[in-house]
């Protein structure tokens, strides 16, 4: 077998390197094999070179020079012992000497020289059949430095068939000469194309670039650290990564590997175990695919050209693109050129690198994960709540739905903490505790901040964030709210907040605020502006007198209601009043979200209340309230009990039914009213709430479940925030 294996710069930059490259060349000579070794100069030689024709040498300034010569020597006096040693140092010395008679414009062609003497003297100490050839004899270009490719196949194929009995040639990449005589290059980076140039010209079975990166990569890993070796690759695709900004393959080398159909790879010197990159003819079975994305950049024009490169015939990437770099928060983009496998974009070159990692993600980081910044304002039973759920489930949001949830900043009514490195949600408390921050601004704040697409989730009980939300809406920021007094507002003013939000392009969920996690707001929305039209609703969705009637009911008066009213608020589930609750006003509020979500622009004056309780109830002053209560226990149980006799349970519902007559087509009203065992609104247990949906074509939908609970509010927040 005839291999060509050609190592860069890095690869041969010390003794230690030249060392590896030994091992690799010898068992890559096991067997009968053949190979061809070619290498670049050590590494930093070239330029070196090319600093002192730039500086025009000054022999009295040996800088560069002595620089040069001493690394050579370093490396000769680590590889070389006795004679070797001395006889490597001489001639070493008589490179220099030529160096320096040569024209200083030849100067950058003597790198290549010097490393492949010190490899071909090597191997030779080591017993290899070894031959050096001189490439500059071998490789001839035009005037304008194109190959001439007849002369120097031909010159190459007679130079290796002369020497049948050698295993190894080393040759110098990089250099060739004129047709007519003087020394040139292959321009830099050209002793991939070089060996390329031998591989074509022998038939070479392999050929391997070893270099100091795994192979060629879905993006350069510099720039974008998630980048992986791309295992398998077409020559176009290769050729087109190369000349579009990837440095790790010198474009013209695919050329002449691509027409005799030789296989090459590209391999990590130090990991030689691993395969790299193989570079390969493309068949059609093998579909499309996008391979990498890399980008050059014009100085002139203060513009770079990113390119996306497939092979196959991929799917369109336009699309994709354009909102991978609008989630990078990048809008302002130059023109987007596709071609078969092929998708070039232009964009400012301050925003290269961003755009880069941007598509990369999107191509070719299938499992990466998107990061949801949040705010949250209230740190009350719900937010506290909120923080810890967040806390427990983020791994697992993270695994399943691809989703970062990072907790950005926490307020409650005095103080606030804002770090955009995340707070974690184990220290959240006593950050807060800690901060010295007051809350005042946290709203207007986090409008200015915040990254475009970050959720801020409002769990306080006030309306005062109501009209800041619009700041939010403006700088991008999603709103998640579970605070129902925020939608009671005027129908103009909701209106006005969910068609703000529309046209900012960001969400305003609030699913949570009726019925708290169960999905009815959504059932709701999607019939009522789509398919159907909602001819009822019916919803007992008051958790404190769901809680004291079916309590009551179920110890058959045993506890007066009196009582369970005050073990209502105590554990929370009520108003800081609790007559709030029994006089229907926050079960008025999820009355006009219901049924504005189902189209109709109720205002709180349309709905007629009948509390359970008579007037006096609710005007006499708190303490005299319960006294009241206690008396009237005994009314409370003979009505039960009459209506139980006629197998019947009073629930507290607000109902919204269309009635061509009333003044926006539905009458609603809350009030008491008996249902029979065929109902749901009978079975109700606890503070379980119960919505009924009636609807113009279809069956009814009825949704049933926990109403109340920090955990469920906190459940049905992160179910906001995701979808
Ligand atoms: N030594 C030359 C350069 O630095 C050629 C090469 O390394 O490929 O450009
Ligand atoms: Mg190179």
């Amino acid at each position: 077998m005839m291999k060509v294996l050609k190592f860069g710069g890095s690869s041969v930059a010390d003794a230690t390197r030249m060392s590896q490259v030994l091992d690799i060349v010898h068992k890559a000579l096991a067997g009968d094999n053949r190979v061809i070794l070619v290498s670049s100069a050590i590494k930093g030689c070239t330029d070196a070179l090319i600093s002192m024709e730039e500086e025009r040498y000054d022999p009295n300034l040996p800088y560069h020079r002595d620089r040069i010569h001493e690394r050579h020597k370093a490396i000769v006096q680590r590889l070389f012992t006795g004679t070797e040693r001395a006889e490597m140092l001489k001639e070493l010395d008589e490179l220099f000497n030529k160096l320096f008679s040569a024209p200083s414009e030849q100067y950058r062609n003597f790198g290549e020289l010097f490393s492949t003497r010190i490899l071909a003297r090597k191997f030779a100490c080591e017993g290899v059949k070894v031959k050096w050839l001189d490439s500059r004899e071998l490789i001839k270009v035009s005037g304008r430095k194109s190959l001439l490719k007849d002369v120097t196949y031909n010159n190459i194929r007679s130079a290796v068939e002369a020497c049948p009995d050698i295993q190894l040639f080393v040759v110098p990449g990089f250099v060739a000469s004129y047709k007519n005589g003087p020394s040139t290059n292959l321009g830099r980076g050209g002793s991939d194309y070089s060996a390329a140039i031998y591989a074509a010209a022998l038939h070479a079975d392999v050929m391997e670039i070893w270099t100091d990166v795994p192979g060629m990569m879905t993006a350069n890993p510099s720039v974008v650290p998630q980048a992986v070796t791309i295992p398998v690759l077409s020559y176009e695709a290769a050729l087109e990564l190369a000349s579009r900004g990837a440095k790790v393959l010198y474009a013209p080398t695919v050329g002449p590997v691509m027409e005799e159909g030789i296989e090459f790879s590209i391999r990590n010197t130090f990991d030689p175990g691993q395969p790299g990159t193989i570079v390969r003819g493309h068949s059609q079975k093998e579909g499309g695919s996008w391979k990498g994305v890399t980008s050059t950049s014009d100085p002139n024009t203060e513009e770079s050209v990113i390119a996306l490169v497939g092979e196959g015939r991929p799917a369109s990437a336009r699309q994709r693109i354009i909102s991978a770099l609008s989630d990078a928060g990048i809008s302002h983009i130059g023109e987007i050129r596709e071609s078969a496998g092929l998708c070039l974009v232009s964009v400012l070159h301050v925003i290269e690198r961003q755009a880069l990692a941007a598509i990369h993600r999107e191509f070719f980081e299938p499992g990466a994960n998107t990061v949801i910044p949040v705010f949250i304002a209230g740190y009350g039973a719900v937010g506290r709540e909120l923080v810890r759920l967040i806390g427990e489930s983020s791994e697992r949001i993270s695994r399943r739905r691809g989703k970062d949830i990072v907790i950005m900043g926490l307020a409650n009514s005095r103080k606030q903490i804002i770090d955009m490195k995340g707070i974690l949600p184990s220290e959240a408390a006593s950050r807060l505790s800690r901060s010295k921050e007051d809350s005042a601004n946290f709203i207007f704040t986090v409008a200015k901040i915040a990254p475009k697409g970050s959720v801020f989730v409002d769990c306080t009980g006030s309306t005062l964030l109501n009209d800041a939300y619009y700041a939010l809406f403006e700088h991008g920021i999603n709103v998640v709210t579970s605070n129902r007094r925020s939608l009671a507002v005027p129908f103009v003013n909701y209106t006005a907040l969910k068609q703000d939000a529309r046209r900012h392009g960001v969400f305003f969920r609030y699913d949570t605020t009726v019925g708290n996690s169960l999905p009815v707001l959504e059932s709701i929305a999607s019939d009522a502006n789509c398919s159907d039209s909602v001819e009822s609703i019916e919803a007992v969705v008051s958790c404190t007198l769901n809680f004291i009637l079916t309590t009551h009911e179920s110890c058959g008066g045993l506890v007066p209601m009196a009582k369970l009213l005050q073990k209502a608020q105590a554990d929370g589930l009520t108003e800081r009043d609790p007559r709030t609750d029994l006089g229907g006003e926050d079960v008025l509020r999820k009355l006009l979200i219901l049924a504005r979500e189902a189209g109709v622009p109720l205002e709180k004056e349309d709905v007629k209340i009948s509390p359970m309780l008579v007037k006096s109830f609710f005007t006499c002053p708190i303490e005299k309230f319960y006294d009241k209560m206690m008396k009237a226990e005994r009314d409370f149980v003979l009505r039960e009990k009459k209506l139980s006799a006629e197998g019947l349970r009073e629930r507290f519902t607000a109902i919204l039914r269309r009635d061509p007559k009333a003044a926006k087509g539905y009458r609603a009203e809350i009030k008491m009213v008996s249902y029979g065992p065929e109902s749901p609104f009978y079975w109700i247990s606890g503070t379980e709430n119960v919505i009924v949906v009636h609807s113009e074509n279809s069956s009814p939908l009825v949704v049933k479940g926990a109403g109340e609970g920090a955990r469920e509010a906190a459940i049905g927040i992160i179910k906001d925030i995701l979808s």
